[in-house]
């Protein structure tokens, strides 16, 4: 890591922590020849996640699929952008913290259901009630697309 301010190459790192970011590393550091400070952030490589369905599918943890899945049974209800990606930020940190990186699609949907309990009883309801009968995300999506067609909610 070089100075940014003389170019130096030799820095000695003061202080490392992880950043509110998930999978970076903050740290401090000070160059050895200028002796200023500076900040750097690292990437932590991480592996990726399996999600196992209940028919034994296995797909690659997709946080965009989470984040839809929760906006979808979020429609209409006072929770905010904010409120739903902190909280796919959270779901995602809670199941890395995991033994396995292998995730059955039951605990995932147990995760997203205590979220949103948390946020909003309806959204809880909506997605509990569908969610418990189904395998994963996107069945449970285009349940709620219909169920919300049917209400004559969604043109
Ligand atoms: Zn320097």
């Amino acid at each position: 890591m070089k100075c940014p301010y003389c170019n130096y190459y030799d820095t000695s790192v003061l202080d490392s922590r992880d950043s509110e970011d998930l999978g970076s590393i903050r740290r401090r550091r000070e160059c050895m020849k200028c002796e200023k400070r500076f900040t750097t952030y690292e990437r932590v490589d991480m592996v990726d996640m399996i999600v196992m369905k209940k028919d034994g599918r296995r797909e690659q943890f997709d946080k965009k699929k989470l984040m839809t899945g929760m906006l979808k049974a979020t429609e209409k209800r006072p929770v905010t952008m904010d409120q739903i990606e902190k909280a796919v930020d959270e779901i995602e940190r809670e199941l890395r913290k995991r033994d396995s990186i292998e995730i059955p699609s039951k605990i995932m949907g147990e995760f997203v259901m205590n979220k949103l309990k948390k946020l909003d009883e309806v959204a809880y309801i909506r997605f509990a009630s569908v969610y418990r009968s189904f395998d994963d995300l996107e069945t449970f999506e285009k349940e709620v697309k219909s169920l919300l067609k049917n209400k004559g909610q969604v043109s």
